[in-house]
């Protein structure tokens, strides 16, 4: 169907052969069929994680996951690594669940690294954190490995890691990382349709929520470990989320991980490639940029070219199209193009092409 290609970081272009998948017919949730269903894409599931963990299923998108985790993983106080709109607002989010919450905070662009995490939780004042492994809004990637460290002199604090626009597109080893709680929702670099969530948890992590008794229901990760381990979810799961996903982990291991990982990485150089070569900056601190998005500065740090970005998006729009032109207040100060998911070297360098024809309509 014609349609305005997605470009933007989330939700991102979902493929026939994904739509195909998601509209088989229903099953029971309670059926031996489910429990198939679930079994089969257990292994690549725990592949693609890297963990021995069950990984579990959620029916929302990222945000009900990402306030679960704070529901069953908080008691004394979390600290929120705060480095861009995602990761911000999960300190807001820690407060409305009633939680004593702290804010480390980098300014927009900037990485969150493991010394600053280190300094706050010498104070023994928090059992958590939350960190935004790629913050999409700025299209910054923290050093998750190097932050992971930490957990080895702070093995009490649960560190709990929102991979939303990373999981799939970066190696992130789950059981060797030694985290939590990792999460990601379905419309990004999935590829799949947005309301839905994967999502996995440590021992230590069941074993903490099992001390907390006002963790709700929906997101318990109690009631989630105890389903999945009879390869169930603990109410009706969005069962065509599950089949394209299915489909979607059979095209991941048919690519291979690492090939993934690294067409990702390829993918996301070139368009900083493109964005240097019209005589953009890149908005993310050096060394540090996004592998999935590219968000290129437009303003909003000095140096570099600047465009009505509105225009741009118009004009790409007109070429069928659908470009980002920045988040909450880096909206006209940079533009952001997701490369992740399906994307390949072709689709990316048609989509230079039509923006290099746009730019020269500016
Ligand atoms: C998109 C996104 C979310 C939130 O996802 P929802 O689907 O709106 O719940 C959270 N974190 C990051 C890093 C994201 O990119």
């Amino acid at each position: 169907m014609a349609h305005l290609k997605l470009h933007i970081p989330g939700p991102i272009e979902v493929s026939n052969k994904t739509f195909e998948a998601f509209r088989t017919p229903m099953i029971g949730h309670r059926s031996q069929d489910f429990k198939n269903l679930y079994d089969s894409i257990m292994p690549n599931l725990q592949a693609l994680l890297f963990t021995n963990r069950l990984v579990y299923l959620g029916t929302a998108s990222a945000w009900g996951i990402m306030e679960g985790a704070l529901r069953n993983l908080v008691s004394k106080g979390v600290l929120n690594c705060m480095k861009g709109a995602f990761s911000d607002k999960w300190h807001d989010v820690s407060k409305r669940c009633g939680k004593y919450a702290e804010s480390l905070q980098v300014e927009w662009g900037s990485p969150i690294l493991p010394e600053q995490i280190d300094e706050r939780l010498a104070t023994g004042k928090f059992d958590a954190i939350t960190m935004v492994h790629n913050e999409t809004s700025t299209g910054v990637m923290s050093p998750l490995y190097e932050i992971a460290k930490l957990k080895e002199k702070y093995p009490d604090v649960m560190f709990i890691v929102d991979s939303v626009t990373s999981m799939t597109g970066v190696k992130i080893e789950f059981d060797k990382l030694g985290i939590d709680l990792l999460l990601a929702g379905s419309q990004k670099a999935f590829a799949l349709p947005p309301g839905f969530s994967i999502f996995t948890a440590s021992q230590a992590a069941l074993e903490r929520a099992a001390s907390i008794n006002d963790r709700g229901y929906y997101f318990d990760l109690i009631e989630f470990q105890k389903n999945a381990e009879k390869s169930m979810t603990p109410s009706t799961p969005s069962i065509g989320h599950i089949y394209a996903l299915k489909s979607k982990l059979e095209d991941f291991m048919e690519e291979g991980l690492s090939q993934r990982f690294d067409r990702h990485a390829n993918l996301s150089k070139m368009t900083r490639d493109w964005a240097t070569k019209q005589g953009f900056t890149i908005f993310p601190e050096a060394g540090y940029e996004s592998k999935t998005l590219t968000c290129v500065n437009n303003g909003a740090k000095p140096g570099g070219r600047e465009i009505e970005v509105a225009k741009l998006q118009g004009l790409m729009k007109e070429r069928g199209i659908l470009i980002d032109g920045g988040y909450g207040k880096l909206k006209g100060k940079t533009f952001r193009l997701s490369s992740m998911g399906d994307e390949t070297q072709e689709t990316m360098e048609s989509l230079y092409a039509l923006l290099d024809e746009s730019l020269e309509q500016l």
